[in-house]
């Protein structure tokens, strides 16, 4: 494979123990494929550290914050450790974003904290003037809803969206990317390739969303560099434009989402 375009894989869990025996083999693997970078979300507290030594030692991207699934019964607690972290990484130019975080209407967590939660979130995305990376599923109503009566400042990207163009529209309208994955390589995913041929290419990031245990899938489905090729190449043919275009404009807007230099 080429590594004739330059991409940044906007969110990809590298940092998961599942990647310890293979990680710096798919870095090597993904920067030969033209990926220069990659953003590793928080989900966690107990992920933070690890992201932070991982963005120093392979050179990448992270964000802070906490997904739905993982929240403990202490959002109080952890909103303010969350603020003790984002305070001491505060002239990290590797941190880009505040997330994972957002809302979720399949997982267990009690409705009312991951509310507390992500209203937390939302005011130190605003305090640290960081773009929200928003994990959203089954709840695009009240995150809108939640989105325009708090109005964060910077914005984010709505990551692995799977809706349909209306909802995508909503969020650009207020500012957000709408972020694809490997969702869009999937003939049947009808609704989302609706969002991909109705949008402007201005409105989109990808991103490979890549968390499962390698040795447990074939290595082609790791393959960083070849998932977002494909991702881009569909993109194209959708927009009946170049790979080339089409790359260059994801990197554009990755770099406007997380405010890179
Ligand atoms: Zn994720």
């Amino acid at each position: 494979m080429s590594a004739q375009y330059s991409i940044i894989d906007t969110h990809v869990h590298l940092d998961f123990d599942d990647f310890d025996d293979h990680r710096a083999y798919l870095f090597k693997q993904m920067r030969a494929g033209g990926v220069n970078t990659a953003v590793l979300p928080g989900v966690s507290p107990v992920n933070w550290q690890k992201q932070i030594q991982i963005a120093t030692e392979y050179d990448c991207l992270f964000a802070l914050g906490f997904h739905p699934w993982y929240l403990s019964d202490h959002i109080g607690k952890d909103l303010d450790a969350l603020s003790r972290i984002l305070e001491k990484n505060k002239n990290n130019n590797k941190l880009v974003a505040l997330g994972e975080c957002g809302l979720d209407k399949l997982c267990q967590t009690p409705w009312q904290k991951q509310l507390e939660a992500f209203h937390g979130q939302i005011s130190l995305a605003d305090h640290y003037a960081l773009p929200l990376m928003l994990h959203v599923v089954k709840s695009h109503g009240e995150v809108l809803s939640n989105l325009r009566s708090f109005k964060p400042k910077k914005a984010g990207v709505i990551h692995g969206f799977s809706g349909a163009p209306e909802l995508a529209k909503a969020y650009y309208a207020l500012g957000f990317k709408i972020g694809i994955g490997p969702l869009l390589l999937n003939a049947n995913a009808k609704k989302l390739q609706k969002t991909v041929n109705e949008l402007p290419l201005n409105a989109f990031v990808i991103e490979t969303d890549l968390s499962q245990e390698p040795s447990k899938k074939p290595l082609e489905s790791t393959n960083i560099a070849r998932i977002l090729h494909l991702i881009i190449d569909k993109m194209a043919k959708m927009h009946k434009k170049s790979g080339v275009l089409v790359s260059k404009q994801m990197l554009a807007n990755s770099i406007e989402l997380y405010n890179l230099q």
